[in-house]
């Protein structure tokens, strides 16, 4: 259920319903808009629940929400969530741009990337510290000698850190150096892992599973949320198809279904999306043009030498090209960049 409460609605109101939601048995998640605040009421239906929350006082009306993922949902919150982290922001008019290697390989690579970018005008930093690899007899990461690294390069340049924690074990450590999480593509339905970054006061960037619809997708954020942490990014991926000509197929039409269904931003990446360097600059073009609140790109300053997916790395170059492109697409959308 969906408590809207009145334009003129007190402090003390809200307090007062979301005692009265508590008292029913539900879980209330307090919405702040501009024009209005909601809550949401979640948990099971029963008889006479409209009809006792719409005799509170400062209530406007009370309405089911029909979606199956609740605080996700467009009908629960009508303006864009926007997330905000140092030097990123995503959502609404923001595109923010995380750029860096999948993984932190030594400190000359990290701070070198870290610097290009930044002078490209990427918003933050990407880079893989603990990897999930298909193999076990790859390259695995730094574990935390490059979350340190990661921190290095942050306090450099002044560029947020994105970086992926694996498992729920590692949540606390990873949770000392990154601005935001990462959840892998492969952890997407690793519900343990995501309740427990839904408790970290850290935005999330929510990889789609190669093999996850859009609804699981969406009830995949909805743990993140239910848990208490409402900076969660979506990440469109690219997915696996019989197609072999692309490591995954980037379906691009996920951002406006998305953006229909959710406030939450999305954001695309067309490095793993893709899979090859050259197919890169465009689908990242192509993103902004499909209205992408944010661009994850892999950029290596060697990239024929790089630890894991050099083949789809942009190099610093490339990178600033891309960037150049993006930046007409994003104009021609109304998105700041
Ligand atoms: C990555 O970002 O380097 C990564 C491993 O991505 P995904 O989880 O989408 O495969
Ligand atoms: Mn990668």
């Amino acid at each position: 259920m969906i408590v809207v409460m009145k334009r003129n609605a007190t402090g003390e109101e809200v307090r007062h319903m979301v005692q009265r939601v508590e008292s029913l048995g539900l879980k209330a998640h307090v919405l702040y808009g501009v024009e209005r605040t909601v809550i949401a009421a979640i948990g099971p239906e029963r008889d006479g629940l409209k009809d006792s929350l719409e005799s509170g006082t400062g209530v406007a009306e009370v309405l089911p929400i029909l979606a199956p993922y609740k605080i996700a949902s467009r009908e629960l919150k009508s303006e864009p969530t926007v997330v905000a982290v140092g030097s990123l922001k995503v959502g609404g008019r923001h595109l923010g741009v995380i750029a860096g290697p999948c993984s932190v390989e030594n400190e000359d690579q990290i701070l070198r990337t870290a610097r290009a970018v930044k002078a490209a005008g990427a918003s933050a930093l990407r880079g893989g510290a603990f990897k999930p690899r298909t193999s076990p007899y790859s390259f695995q990461g730094l574990k935390e000698d490059g979350l340190k690294l990661l921190a290095a390069a942050r306090d450099a340049t002044g560029l947020a850190v994105v970086t992926e924690v694996l498992a729920t074990e590692d949540v606390p450590l990873v949770a000392k150096y990154a601005d935001v999480v990462q959840i892998g593509a492969r952890n997407m339905q690793n519900y343990r892992l995501l309740e427990a970054v839904g408790k970290m006061p850290q935005p999330v960037l929510l990889k789609r599973g190669p093999s996850a619809t859009m609804e699981e997708l969406l009830l995949a954020a909805e743990y993140i949320l239910d848990a208490g942490n409402p900076q969660v990014m979506l990440c469109e991926r690219g997915i696996r198809t019989f197609e072999t000509h692309t490591r995954f197929t980037l379906p691009l039409a996920s951002v406006p279904y998305l953006h229909s269904k959710t406030h939450l931003p999305v954001v695309v990446d067309p490095s793993h999306g893709t899979g090859h360097t050259y197919l890169v600059p465009r689908m990242a073009a192509a993103s902004v043009a499909a209205g992408a609140d944010g661009l994850i790109l892999e950029v290596h300053p060697d990239p024929e030498n790089a630890m894991s997916d050099g083949y789809q790395s942009l190099n610093v170059e490339q990178f600033a090209q891309t960037m150049e492109l993006c930046r007409r697409v994003a104009a021609a959308m109304g998105k700041e960049m």
